[in-house]
């Protein structure tokens, strides 16, 4: 490892993330959502650390397969379903349990030849009109599926649009009730903020996602930092320059900072290539060698550079979090407008990984 950028992933921060889950809803079983590649945190690399969840919630079979391939024995949720009816023969021998959202998924699902009915998920549009039956829809829907030899277990799930909101789900939990009268069925609604701000929406199961990598799911770090979550993944890097600027010296591409005096500055080697936001403004922070500092000018593809001045003893070599357990992802999202799952997300192949 030569360019000294590094993201490191606290495999104990993950399983502990899972006990928050467990103790927010203690009467749920919890599907842990590791879609996306884990948030960008690796699944192969991350999944055996959750193996105490109760199932794991993902999109793609491939992703499904390798959990599978690597001895995964309990359940898996395809939170989309299947996009195509050939991908059913899989779904069958993996013994994939999966959303169905859509018309076109009952009749691929009646018509195919399976080895044993396949666990299903009765997707309901609460109200975020992405995915799912609308609520007056859903009865029929699910006495047809009800019906088919093909179909096992029946679970009515939807999906919130605002459950960071104190209000953000009495209209679509209307819709949810509305969905499931006579039905008598377990559900699943709730992801990370309705899973630790809105425990009558907890139910059978619980599906969060970026609670166990260690973010706020509003977006804010505040409204987490007592709800015991650690972050999961840290950025690091080194300082690999300093530069000493005068009075109306620039930094970087567009001369987007001007020192206003001297000023020394570190050059960080980490970039927008590698998954840190090139739309971060001046003062986004950082950390250099114990102490808080912020970025100044652009941030370019594989260099930024930072305020050296609260801390006069860094130079080059010092250490940088560029998110971790002290600047947390959400505080960096914030200033990019952003939040922290697209940072995660966005972690690019070129850095390269550990897990601690
Ligand atoms: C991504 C996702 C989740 C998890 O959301 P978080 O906000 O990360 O907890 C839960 N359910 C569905 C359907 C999802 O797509």
């Amino acid at each position: 490892m030569s360019r000294p950028v590094l993201a490191q992933i606290d495999l104990q921060a993950l399983k502990d993330n899972l006990q928050v889950v467990r103790r927010a809803a203690p009467a749920s079983r919890v599907w842990s959502v590791v879609k996306a590649n884990a948030y960008g945190h690796g699944l192969d690399r991350i999944w055996s650390a959750l193996s105490a969840t109760d199932g794991f919630a993902l999109l793609n079979l491939e992703e499904a397969i390798l959990l599978r391939e690597r001895g995964w024995k309990g359940p898996i949720l395809l939170l989309e379903g299947f996009f195509h009816a050939d991908e059913l023969p899989l779904l069958d021998k993996y013994r994939l349990t999966t959303s169905i959202h859509s018309n076109w998924q009952v009749k691929v699902l009646q018509n195919a030849k399976l080895h044993a009915p396949l666990d299903i998920y009765v997707k309901v549009n609460s109200g975020m009109n992405r995915l799912g039956f609308p609520p007056e829809r859903v009865h029929s829907v699910w006495q047809q599926l009800r019906a088919m030899q093909n179909v096992g277990e029946m679970t009515l799930m939807s999906h919130f649009a605002e459950s960071e909101l104190p209000d953000g789900i009495t209209a679509p939990m209307a819709r949810i009730e509305q969905a499931a009268e006579g039905l008598n069925c377990p559900r699943s609604l709730s992801n990370s903020a309705a899973t630790l701000w809105h425990p009558q929406a907890h139910f059978d199961w619980v599906r969060p996602g970026i609670i166990l990598y260690g973010a706020s799911p509003s977006g804010q770090w505040q409204d987490v930092a007592n709800s015991g979550i650690k972050p999961v993944m840290t950025l690091r890097s080194e300082i690999i320059g300093v530069q000493t600027l005068k009075a109306g010296d620039a930094v970087g591409y567009g001369s987007r900072y001007r020192a206003s005096g001297e000023q020394r500055i570190g050059i960080v080697a980490g970039g927008y290539a590698d998954g840190y936001p090139r739309i971060a403004p001046n003062g986004t922070p950082v950390w250099v060698d114990g102490v808080r500092t912020g970025t100044v000018g652009a941030i370019s593809m594989d260099m930024m550079a930072i305020d050296l001045t609260p801390c006069p003893q860094a130079g080059i070599g010092s250490p940088v979090e560029l998110w971790g357990n002290e600047i947390k992802i959400d505080d960096v999202a914030a200033a990019a407008g952003t939040i922290g799952y697209e940072l995660m997300c966005a972690l690019a192949p070129r850095v390269p990984v550990v897990t601690v």
